[in-house]
């Protein structure tokens, strides 16, 4: 049921997390304002996973018919050894995502995913101002100026302006600039009706899955897109661009250089590709704080925890704080609960985004080992299947797994708010949930071991 009073909010940016948040908070009965940078509204980029912690939100807004349409559900990840393809650890997603977490594991071009959204938003009667880039914050107020002088008042504002987070800086009261992680993204979209004329490929264009190779220092992530038109292929390897650029289109026979010794099928992907283009992956440092103490400002997605795309979960956590800040501001009976409401966000999420930015960077040890003792060790313990905390394949793992997609928002808000009504308020001494074998698996960086 909708709060009985409707807060003025504004939230900046209008890529997935601010169009998530926007969507809850006005599902929650608040009014919503989106200030978005850019002239036209889009997303840049080919195709992003959606898996089930993200999809059970579509799914509560009703979008899932829609959604359905432009997605493709994967069977299973195949973690696959880079020479020769070999599958060393595989995890069913269908039936399994729906039948464990009531929720498909879907891969959707980003554009579609975007636009679904938008379409959402506009019908919920949410205003998205474009042109309209926020250059100041009055944290008191609440208010924003933009870079063309206009400021505009609310009760709450929100910042979801990703990556390079202006309003970070604004909140911090210093310059927090994204750092480099050391690794790129080659992104590369190929027609699967060309991939079915080789018969070498048909296999990879015919059945949807998500596939891993792993290889030394380098990875390629691949799957089917767009009812399984379209083939999308990921590489992650050592940044090469240089200092000053962040993405460049990739040189004639670049990848088939870089990726010399891998898959043969890999070069025939790499033949049929046209325009790849490099991306330099960044990330957000861990920060002390996502919520100004006057409590009328809060961050989310990007631009609080970003995070190498190793475990496919970034916009999948933006989207997780959109919907938990609205589900929790549908609770608010006074606007003076406001401030305690950003605590208790900050609370719930802070830990699990966090822990998720840490396992995406160590997923990166696992994918990357150079051949040797300790990939020898890596692909027996993956093909002798026997599953453990911190087995290899973190899908496979269960704990981690039930962790990952299991997360339900509103049980979450459910239990953040009964919580803050049982003491009467919001305490700062709340703990997070130190004890037991789970916190402290999820605490530490996970390593596998003979
Ligand atoms: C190669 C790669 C693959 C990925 N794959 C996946 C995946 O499979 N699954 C997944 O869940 N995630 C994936 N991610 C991560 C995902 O793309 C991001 O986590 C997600 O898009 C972040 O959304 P956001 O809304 O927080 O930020 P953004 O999408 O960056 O949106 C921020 C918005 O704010 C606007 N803005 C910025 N500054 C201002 C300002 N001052 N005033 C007004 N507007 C402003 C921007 O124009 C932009 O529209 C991947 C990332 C990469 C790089």
């Amino acid at each position: 049921m909708p709060s009985p009073i409707s807060l003025d909010i504004i939230i900046v940016g209008a890529g997935l997390g601010g169009l998530a948040a926007a969507i809850s908070c006005s599902l929650a009965g608040h009014k919503v304002r989106i200030l978005e940078q850019t002239r036209t509204l889009g997303e840049v980029g080919a195709g992003i996973q959606v898996p089930p912690n993200a999809s059970r939100i579509l799914a509560k807004w009703g979008l899932m018919p829609q959604f359905q349409k432009v997605s493709v559900s994967p069977g299973a990840i195949r973690l696959r050894r880079y020479s020769d393809g070999k599958v060393l650890s595989e995890q069913p997603f269908v039936p399994d995502a729906e039948s464990d977490y009531g929720a498909p594991y879907c891969n959707v071009h980003r554009a579609d995913y975007h636009a679904l959204l938008v379409s959402k938003a506009r019908e919920l009667g949410i205003k998205i101002i474009l042109d309209a880039r926020v250059q100041e914050v009055d944290f008191s107020a609440p208010s924003v100026t933009l870079s063309n002088g206009n400021q505009l008042v609310a009760d709450l504002i929100i910042g979801a302006d990703g990556l390079k987070s202006h309003l970070r800086s604004l909140l911090l009261g210093r310059k927090e600039a994204p750092y480099l992680t050391g690794d790129l993204a080659y992104r590369v979209l190929i027609s699967a009706e060309k991939m079915r004329q080789d018969p070498a490929l048909v296999d990879l264009a015919t059945k949807p899955m998500f596939n891993i190779w792993m290889g030394p220092n380098m990875h390629a992530v691949c799957y089917l897109l767009k009812g399984g038109t379209i083939y999308n292929i990921v590489l992650c390897c050592p940044d090469n661009l240089p200092t000053d650029i962040n993405i460049a289109p990739a040189k004639d026979g670049e990848v088939e250089e870089l990726f010399t010794a891998w898959d043969p099928r890999l070069h025939k992907l790499f033949r049929l590709a046209h325009g790849i283009q490099k991306w330099r992956l960044e990330n957000s440092r861990e920060i002390e704080t996502w919520v100004h103490q006057e409590g009328k400002f809060a961050l989310l997605g990007d631009a609080c925890h970003s995070t190498l795309p190793y475990l496919a979960q970034g916009a999948a956590m933006a989207v997780e704080d959109g919907d938990l800040l609205g589900e929790l501001l549908e609770k608010i009976q006074t606007k003076e609960q406001v401030p305690d409401v950003l605590k208790i966000y900050e609370y719930l999420r802070k830990p699990r985004t966090e822990y998720v930015v840490k396992s995406s960077t160590s997923q990166r040890d696992v994918f990357h080992l150079l051949d040797g003792e300790e990939q020898r060790n890596r692909d027996r313990i993956m093909l002798a299947d026997v599953v453990m905390p911190g087995f290899p394949n973190k899908w496979r793992d269960h704990g981690f797994r039930n962790w990952l997609f299991g997360y339900d928002t509103a049980k979450e808000a459910e239990k953040g708010w009964g919580r803050y009504v049982k003491e009467g308020r919001f305490w700062n001494s709340w703990s997070a949930n130190s004890k037991g074998p789970q916190a402290a698996r999820m605490r530490g960086e996970f390593r596998f071991s003979l």
